[in-house]
């Protein structure tokens, strides 16, 4: 591979939203150039790419020729055309993380059935074609409440999921070919960055906890580290190395874990880069989840996951009911807090829920950290 810092090297990127953003600051870091390919001309990485090209990353057309002239190309979002990269591939560029591993889990069904066929703790599932099918296993008592359903692809933010609790449930079904999981009774959410670079050197970042907004069904607080026994710290890392090296996966992977109420761990799904889960390593760890990738993927040793603090990170989503010109209300006062780093997306419009941006909240102990976060949760309101 040509020397990818200070050079013509391009590093060619499939999406420009801010997990994209923050991936080609990184790079800016390091002096590597990134070039994206998105289709919108204002996404958040076109203030800080080195070029952007508009156009459809689902695209065959449009990520072919995207591909030619790039050195390397990697991925900030799943949903991307794997033909077009598969058939870059054959060409001889460098595509990380590889297609197989993207197109195993850029579907919900086979990433489980991967998880089953090597033995990888996961919840007991099984696939269906439609909604009628999953009728007639309620029918027959194959399927019984309470279960979860998830579309096998599409799919983000809890978008793609439905729980039926029961009969009265039966309306939240989903249309179109799905994977029906046993319910696990959730203790904690927890999620381990595991990054494996060309070499096949492993790392991972010690384990976050997540909390939810119980209405969007998505992240709200993440908690760093988070509050496990070292068992399943390890048990945790384990699992993690085991699917990167099942995967012969080259780049960043971020694993997605429950743990129930009995202590037993599942693995719930994985996204094949940085991830929400690994924001605050930009502040609370030695090396960035964003950084950590770049090393993975440019052939560089992987860096140190060490944590320098504690850290809580909050996401900071569009304030419910509102959509239109952002307006970030009462940041004045949240960004007097000690010890607090924002990243502003630079979304002009905000919706409901929309992740607008994050805070990381750094702190000598993770309870002065969780104050400080709550307060931002409190007085930040993200307005049109
Ligand atoms: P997404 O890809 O949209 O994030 P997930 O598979 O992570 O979808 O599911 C979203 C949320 O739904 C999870 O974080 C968890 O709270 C809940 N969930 C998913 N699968 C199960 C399950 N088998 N049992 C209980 N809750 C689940």
């Amino acid at each position: 591979m040509k020397q990818p810092i200070s050079s013509d090297f391009k590093l060619g990127i499939l999406g420009g939203g801010q997990l994209g953003k923050m991936l080609t600051l990184a790079a800016s870091n390091i002096d590597v150039n990134t070039y994206v390919l998105d289709p919108n001309g204002e996404c958040p990485a076109v203030t800080t790419c080195t070029g952007l090209t508009v156009g459809s990353f689902n695209d065959y057309d449009a990520v072919y020729q995207f591909g030619q002239d790039k050195d390397v190309i990697t991925v900030e979002i799943e949903s991307v055309n794997i033909d077009a990269l598969r058939k870059l591939e054959g060409e001889g560029k460098e595509v990380y993380p590889d297609t197989n591993s993207l197109s195993i889990i850029q579907d919900k069904g086979l990433q489980k059935q991967f998880y089953k066929d090597n033995k990888i703790a996961t919840s007991a599932f099984a696939l269906y074609e439609d909604t009628d099918a999953i009728k007639a296993a309620l029918a027959n008592g194959t399927v019984t409440y309470p279960f979860v359903q998830k579309l096998r692809t599409g799919g983000y933010d809890g978008k793609g999921v439905a729980v039926l609790k029961n009969e009265a449930d039966l309306n939240l079904l989903l249309e179109g070919k799905s994977v029906v999981e046993q319910m696990v009774d959730i203790n904690k959410e927890i999620a381990v960055i595991v990054a494996r670079n060309i070499k096949g050197e492993v790392k991972c970042f010690p384990s976050v906890e997540m909390e939810f907004n119980p209405k969007a069904n998505l992240v709200e607080f993440l908690f760093s580290p988070a509050a496990i026994s070292d068992a399943h710290e390890q048990e945790a890392e384990q699992l993690s190395r085991s699917i990167v090296e099942h995967l012969d996966f080259v780049g960043l992977l971020a694993i997605e874990l429950f743990i129930d109420n009995n202590g037993e761990m599942f693995v719930n799904e994985v996204a094949p880069r940085p991830h929400n889960s690994g924001h605050q390593t930009i502040e609370g760890n030695m090396t960035s989840q964003y950084e950590q990738h770049l090393r993975a993927i440019l052939g560089y040793p992987l860096g140190s996951t060490a944590i320098t603090l504690p850290s809580v990170m909050i996401n900071i989503l569009g304030e419910e009911g509102y959509e239109g010109n952002v307006i970030y209300d009462g940041i004045e006062n949240c960004m007097a807090v000690e010890g607090a780093n924002f990243h502003i997306y630079g979304k002009k419009i905000t919706k409901s829920f929309r992740k607008m941006g994050h805070a990381t909240v750094i702190d000598k102990d993770l309870e002065s950290a969780k104050k400080k976060a709550n307060y931002i949760k409190e007085h930040l309101k993200v307005i049109a």
